[in-house]
């Protein structure tokens, strides 16, 4: 059952690595007034809390290994019982798969819950290659660069050493797009899910941020006048 007189808002924020979603996620949560959740703070803060459900969540952790399913939603759900998210909170970094999606559902609507909106940050991979393969550090100290979005003042050397800047393996063109087919698969599975479900708004995630950020807007708006 949701509480009485409640009207939350629960919005998943999609978008593959490197197509901004974690930035839109945070100014969104800051414009509607409502908490960023996001899988991986739950996470940290697990280690450091010693919550009933942190510790369960701990011991896959310290063995490395992946935390259920069912305890990620119950953290989830635990930190929208919070009173700073009585009003909804726009999640994060889950779901990452259908499974995990469906599941995100059912224990919703155990409490009388929904998600009401996903939002999907559209960059096409070529794109978000190029984002991703921007990427230079420095030999020295291993300073982060990018091509585009935070050049070096002189190319090739470090800003604060004079070190030589490198390409990392990872930050490789090839190797993103290797890595970057295996994540776009998953987050199809995730959009699909929510497109079935009827509340998936795709958005053009190419552009500054503000554009992108006043086209969730739109959509969110949209929603919430359809909800009366
Ligand atoms: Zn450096």
């Amino acid at each position: 059952m949701g509480r009485e007189g409640r009207r939350v808002t629960v919005i998943v924020i999609l978008g593959a690595p490197g197509a901004g979603k974690g930035t839109q996620a945070v100014l969104l949560a800051e414009r509607l007034g409502i908490p960023h959740v996001a899988t991986g703070d739950l996470f940290r803060a697990a280690v450091r809390d010693s919550s009933p459900i942190g510790l369960e969540a701990r011991r896959f952790m310290e063995r490395g290994q992946l935390v259920p399913d069912d305890i990620t939603i119950r953290m989830l759900l635990e930190r929208l019982s919070k009173p700073d998210a009585a009003n909804g909170a726009i999640l994060d970094g889950f779901p990452r798969n259908s499974a995990q999606a469906a599941a995100l559902d059912r224990a919703l609507a155990d409490r009388g819950e929904r998600v009401d909106l996903a939002v999907d940050i559209d960059v096409p991979t070529e794109e978000l290659v190029q984002r991703m393969s921007g990427r230079y550090v420095c030999r020295e100290a291993g300073h982060v660069y990018n091509e585009s979005t935070n050049p070096p003042r002189v190319p090739g050397i470090c800003d604060i050493d004079g070190s030589e800047l490198v390409q990392r393996e990872d930050d490789k063109a090839e190797t993103i797009r290797t890595r970057l087919d295996v994540q776009l698969a998953s987050l199809r599975e995730v959009v699909d899910h929510y497109a079935s479900t009827g509340i998936l708004r795709t958005v053009d995630g190419i552009g500054p941020i503000d554009d992108v950020a006043a086209a969730i807007d739109d959509v969110v708006r949209g929603v919430a006048d359809s909800a009366g």
